[in-house]
């Protein structure tokens, strides 16, 4: 059995849909089960967001005028696509729209949104995909069935980032699915929502239907998870900031986690798990290239000679300082940082402590800075009074760029020759931090340097050039 997940680049329009239902026709044998996961056709699922958010502020007619433009887009697709299918798909879509409008009324006199609306509202594009492509497979003369995962995908009620429940998923899944296959029928699967046990919409995170695939993969036991996109695979870094980007044939588990976490938003950062439980390949291809290999991602991780395979980077971060040189030797005050921010439910994706001890320094999400720091000169008070601590601040518009490869393990000079890399044009770091995996080493940049750092660091290891 093989998953095959699109995403939204590939159902940007008639043409990108057609495509990808010849790719799902075309791949595995005729023996081979396929089960397909979609995204919302390309910027739905944004649309539908700013349907909602503009409801809370109390501008339905903004709200109205974005329900209008997705539905006019569902109409096009729908009745280029498949003329015969287009008045059932379309009623159904219609619907389902006219809920979302009279949600954003709703949402618009109570002023408030809640996660869970939002959940509710934000899921519809791939409710409308589904249909749009299990009809265009239809066409090319492939059986498909439309199938929403909130029978499929159950989980907590975190809306807006729900955890799935393995045990109960898999039995429905494997109910529903199964079946189907075996009548030689094409699931055609909701990516991205799930549902509560009680069938409240839950939605699993922006960029959540490689996760969504994944989880499939899992409960299915498939024997390989294709995530389809617009690029030819991981590369060695956002092709949009390096033009010289290369892809990178094989990479492991870990080291795709690593660039995931770490802003590659090529994959999902939740999508490894599932599969790495099975020891499930999961391989990356390009709808618009389907003869390209892409990357496949599996356990054994593959040494590079230079150590250094890609990098990511995260934007939008703000990096925390608290400074005394009363700090030194002061046992604890590690603790009390950071279980402050535990207790703000923030959490932190870099931190690093000079020697001295007289600074801790950290990397948050930029919306949180500034509440941590008002929160951690109250935990801090007397200390700061009495001078052990001088200063609590926060720097935003930080980036965080990871340089991520298995070979990094025992390779001397990396740390050396990355500073170098940065240091001759100027580059200023404000904080380092290496991963104890060694699969990583991390550095915080301001935001103006950032696409810079990345490019140079890229030419200093030369990823560009083809060595693997
Ligand atoms: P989809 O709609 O298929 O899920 P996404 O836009 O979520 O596509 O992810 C694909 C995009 O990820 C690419 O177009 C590329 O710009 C970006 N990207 C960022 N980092 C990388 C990387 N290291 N390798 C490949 N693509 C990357
Ligand atoms: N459509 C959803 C989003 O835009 C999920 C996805 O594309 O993976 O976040
Ligand atoms: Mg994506």
């Amino acid at each position: 059995m093989i998953v095959m997940k699109f995403g939204g680049t590939s159902m940007g329009d008639v043409v990108r849909i057609r495509q990808a239902a010849e790719i799902v026709r075309d791949t595995g044998s005729p023996t081979e089960g396929k089960v397909v996961v979609l995204s919302a056709m390309s910027g739905v699922t944004n649309a539908l967001i700013a349907a909602a958010r503009a409801a809370e502020e109390g501008n339905t007619a903004e709200s109205l005028r974005l329900v209008e433009e997705i539905l006019e887009k569902h109409r096009q697709a729908a009745t280029e696509l498949a003329p015969s299918a287009a008045g059932e798909i379309m009623s159904y879509v219609q619907r389902k729209m006219d809920r979302v409008a009279r949600l954003c009324e709703s949402i618009a006199v109570l002023g408030e949104l809640t996660p869970r609306a939002l959940d509710m509202i934000s899921s519809m594009g791939e409710r409308f995909s589904v249909r749009l492509v299990a009809a265009a497979l239809q066409q090319i003369g492939c059986a498909a069935q439309p199938i929403e995962a909130a029978e499929l995908i159950i989980t907590n009620d975190q809306f807006g980032s729900a955890v799935p429940l393995m045990e109960q998923s898999q039995r429905r899944i494997r109910e529903r699915i199964l079946p189907l296959v075996q009548q030689g029928i094409i699931p055609i699967v909701t990516g991205f929502m799930g549902a509560t046990t009680a069938g409240i919409v839950t939605t699993l995170g922006r960029g959540g239907s490689d996760y969504s695939a994944a989880i499939l993969g899992n409960c299915l036991d498939a024997s390989e998870v294709q995530i389809w996109t617009d690029v030819d695979g991981v590369m060695t870094a956002d092709p949009r900031v390096v033009p010289t980007a290369r892809t990178l044939p094989v990479l492991s588990y870990t080291e795709a986690a690593e660039l995931s976490y770490f802003g590659a938003k090529v994959l999902h950062p939740k999508t490894i798990l599932p599969v790495v439980e099975k020891g499930i390949p999961l391989r990356i291809a390009n709808t618009f290239h389907p003869t390209h290999p892409g990357t496949l991602i599996v356990e054994k991780p593959q040494k590079t000679g230079k150590g250094v395979k890609a990098i990511a980077s995260i934007k939008g971060v703000s990096l925390l300082t608290v400074q005394g040189k009363g700090m030194m030797g002061v046992p604890g005050v590690a603790a009390r940082v950071f279980s402050a921010v535990a207790r703000e439910e923030v959490s932190v994706l870099m931190i690093s402590q000079s020697s001295s001890e007289q600074n801790i320094c950290f990397v948050v999400e930029g919306p949180y800075s500034q509440r941590l720091v008002q929160i951690l000169e109250a935990d801090f008070r007397e200390e700061i009074l009495f001078q052990h601590i001088d200063r609590i601040w926060a720097q935003d518009s930080v980036v965080v760029i990871a340089v991520v490869g298995a070979g990094m393990r025992g390779t001397p000079g990396i740390a050396a020759k990355l500073f170098g890399a940065l240091g001759k044009p100027g580059i200023n770091v404000l904080s380092i931090a290496q991963g104890s995996s060694e699969y990583n080493l991390s550095l915080a940049v301001d935001a103006r340097d950032a696409d810079d750092a990345v490019r140079h660091i890229h030419q200093e290891f030369r990823l560009g050039e083809n060595s693997q």
